[in-house]
């Protein structure tokens, strides 16, 4: 059993950085987790707490049946692999995956047994000789994750393991890693502040902001039904457009466009309530020319990403304000402030307007 159980994790460094906010989280036995947020919101603090190279200002931290929240890294049962991979430059490969088994005082027969399998499991066999320096960059990875497996942890914990890497070798990193997890059957975290490798990778997903979990769910969860504005913005190779909407009948009125309400709508919202609607680029279809009923706007940008385009329209605020009736002038109509709301729209090769 190793699941791992965070309860009101807090850290709070010296000088007064609250990087953990009474966090609650819960990864199970085998889970291939990912900690995803923008840089400064706690992810590697998290990492490094549950590893205990952090010792935590408040709440606990459980590793299976134990509460590991006041014992040294060396205790848990834990490995971790940093993001700059931290080998010893002076040390061979081979030394360098047994350092963990000399500190643990296995003995020198059954230190060289393990190495030599971990090594052949990771494709590192015919490199046990070469100093780090002498690795390509997906090698030395490679060899950081030998020397967190040689152990046989119970716990992984990969701090941004894929950021050092070109994008190709990163793709085959990806695939590398995510056989090697599935083979292996480790509870794994790993940190990324990139959406696409958290969607690809992960069983499930937390998403950090300020050193609090916004939502965790399965990939599909947190990109089909973002629980916040944050969340939804954060995941999704482009932005969600977010535009204020009001309910009107089995419609919603984003300005004077109307638009259908999402089917799983349906008893989660009320005739006449305002609120955020957000939409992906990719679920919207574009017409050159003005639709009635649809929103409506000035193409500012095109950007051709390949097989589509993104387009960018400026929407005047009087389409967006969802200020339909003016029967409830509160204000929050007014949320977003502009005189203008950016939409964008991903279009099919050759479905693109005419730049400029
Ligand atoms: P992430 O890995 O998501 O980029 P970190 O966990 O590294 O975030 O940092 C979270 C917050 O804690 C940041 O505001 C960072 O500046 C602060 N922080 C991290 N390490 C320390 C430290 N050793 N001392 C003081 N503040 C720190
Ligand atoms: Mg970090």
């Amino acid at each position: 059993m190793s699941a791992i159980t965070m309860r009101e994790l807090t850290k709070v460094y010296p000088g007064g950085v609250r990087a953990l906010d009474a966090l609650d989280l819960e990864i199970a036995d085998g889970e291939f987790f990912a900690l995803l947020g923008p840089s400064g919101c706690g992810k590697t603090t998290l990492l490094r707490t549950i590893a205990g190279l952090e010792v935590a200002s408040g709440g606990s931290v459980r590793i299976g049946e134990r509460d590991v929240t006041g014992l040294p890294p060396g205790k848990r049962d834990v490995a971790m692999v940093f993001q700059d991979y931290a080998l010893f430059p002076h040390m061979t490969v081979r030394d360098n995956i047994a350092y963990p088994l000399r500190i643990k005082k296995v003995d020198r027969r059954s230190r060289g047994s393990k190495t030599a399998d971990t090594a052949e499991e990771l494709d590192l066999s015919g490199l046990l000789e070469r100093r780090p320096g002498q690795l390509s960059g997906g090698q030395q990875q490679r060899v950081a994750l030998a020397r967190a497996m040689a152990c046989h942890p119970q716990v992984f914990l990969l701090d941004e393991p894929l950021s050092n890497l070109d994008a190709r070798l990163r793709l085959e990193a990806r695939t590398f890693l995510k056989r090697l997890q599935r083979e292996l059957g480790v509870t794994t975290v790993f940190v990324t502040h990139d959406q696409a490798e958290a969607l690809a990778l992960a069983d499930r997903i937390a998403v950090m902001e300020g050193g609090r979990i916004r939502q965790v769910g399965t990939p599909t969860e947190v990109f089909r039904r973002p629980a916040n504005t944050f969340v939804a913005g954060f995941i999704g190779s482009t932005p969600m457009n977010l535009v204020d909407a009001r309910v009107h009948g089995d419609e919603l009125a984003v300005g004077r466009a109307r638009l259908p309400l999402p089917d799983d709508s349906h008893g989660r919202v009320t005739d006449g309530e305002r609120l955020v609607y957000g939409i992906r680029p990719e679920y919207l279809d574009y017409s050159p020319t003005v639709v009635p009923g649809a929103l409506t706007g000035e193409v500012v940008v095109v950007e051709n990403l390949g097989s589509v385009s993104l387009v960018s329209l400026d929407v005047p605020a009087d389409d967006t304000g969802a200020d339909d009736s003016g029967a409830d002038d509160s204000g929050a109509g007014d949320a977003a402030g502009a005189e203008r709301t950016s939409v964008q729209v991903v279009v099919p090769e050759g479905g693109e307007p005419e730049p400029g």
